[in-house]
């Protein structure tokens, strides 16, 4: 039969499924009889609206042959309603019309339809228009699924833009985002936000008695274990460049920041990676500079790593392997004089 080959190309496998609405028996008969005639296998039937309706949202056909004069709603309410039901998603609407009037193809094509057919249906004609309508629906598929793929690919390339490719943690572009919108949050939910320096102590030392690639080693490893320590969900590990590490600890008052930074002093003498060069101590040792504030309108993120820069030069300064915080040395003086 020409007509089988002329709708379903050799090469298509996926099945076609169409759903015929039209009231009158004979009519809807010699309708499905020429669907299966063009290797159409998948026909659902309906007669009335409320059915038509519930077929196309139950069983999602690729296309529908929608009757205009139909019991109880028409065949308009019906298109309307079938577009309702799938926002986003777009199934082609053929409409039948049983008189060649241009005012019924008009509004057909205003309640959603995308063509129409007039009644009786020649076989070539309809043929030709499932053939058109497949095409369109095909391509709109593929662009939707490349669109679906460049999405993800755009989310892919996000997450990649913001890693730092030694030590896997956020770099210094996605440490910005992140500490400006946890500002936000701090501020908006009257929560104090903890930041840390650290700084690897005489780490040009490391490199320059182990090598570049142990020092990178190093990196990496210190990198695992600020990671280990980052228990809480929110908790965030970077790689602020270097040899400086950034971390933000949301909902993180002075007393939890201490806690923290004895965790992560302890985890590191834990390890304990030599650094024979090191006139601080025979193991990697790093040195912090921690700020706390419940976030008000003054705070800025630059404000914030200011604070944190000048506490890490304040720890270096008093020999290093420690951190150091302004808002925990004010803590301190006002229980001695209190
Ligand atoms: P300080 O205790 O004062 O921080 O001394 P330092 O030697 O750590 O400080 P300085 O800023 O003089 O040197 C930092 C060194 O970190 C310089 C560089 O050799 C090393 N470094 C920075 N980035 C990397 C990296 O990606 N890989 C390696 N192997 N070394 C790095
Ligand atoms: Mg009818
Ligand atoms: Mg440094
Ligand atoms: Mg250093």
């Amino acid at each position: 039969m020409p007509l089988s080959t002329a709708l379903l190309p050799a090469n298509t496998a996926q099945p076609f499924s169409v759903l015929v609405v039209e009231d009158q028996e004979s009519v809807r008969a010699a309708l499905v009889g020429e669907l299966r005639n063009a290797g159409i296998s998948q026909v659902l039937e309906a007669r009335d609206g409320e059915t038509a309706l519930r077929f196309f949202t139950e069983r999602r056909p690729d296309l529908v042959l929608l009757d205009i004069c139909l019991p109880g709603k028409d065949g308009y309410w019906l298109a309307q309603q079938m577009r309702i039901a799938e926002p986003g998603d777009w199934t082609p609407i053929i409409f039948l019309s049983g008189l060649d009037n241009e005012l019924d193809v008009w509004r057909g094509i205003e309640a959603g339809g995308d063509d129409y057919l007039t009644k009786p249906v020649k076989p070539i004609v309809l043929v030709a228009k499932l053939r058109a309508m497949r095409r369109l629906l095909d391509m709109r598929r593929r662009l939707v699924s490349l669109s679906d793929e460049l999405h993800l690919a755009n989310q892919r390339l996000n997450a990649m833009v913001e890693v730092d490719a030694l030590t896997g943690l956020i770099n210094r572009r996605g440490f910005d985002q992140r500490l400006h919108s946890e500002i936000l949050a701090a501020r908006r939910d009257r929560q104090p936000l903890t930041l840390m320096l650290c700084d690897l102590d005489h780490f040009k030392n490391y490199n320059d008695s182990l090598g570049h690639v142990r020092g990178d080693a190093c990196l990496q490893q210190v990198a695992r274990l600020l990671r280990e320590v980052c228990m809480r969900p929110r908790d965030t590990a970077t790689r602020y460049g270097g040899e400086e590490f950034a971390l933000i600890l949301p909902s993180t008052p002075r007393s939890g920041a201490m806690t923290f930074a004895r965790a992560l002093g302890q985890t590191l003498r834990n390890h304990a990676i030599a650094h024979p060069a090191s006139p601080v101590a025979g193991v990697v040792t790093l040195s912090g500079g921690i700020t706390t504030c419940v976030p008000d309108d003054a705070t800025s993120a630059e404000s914030m790593l200011m604070r944190a820069d000048q506490a890490l030069y304040a720890a270096k300064a008093q020999g290093r392997d420690r951190f150091f915080s302004f808002e925990m040395q004010m803590d301190t003086v006002e229980q001695r004089h209190g």
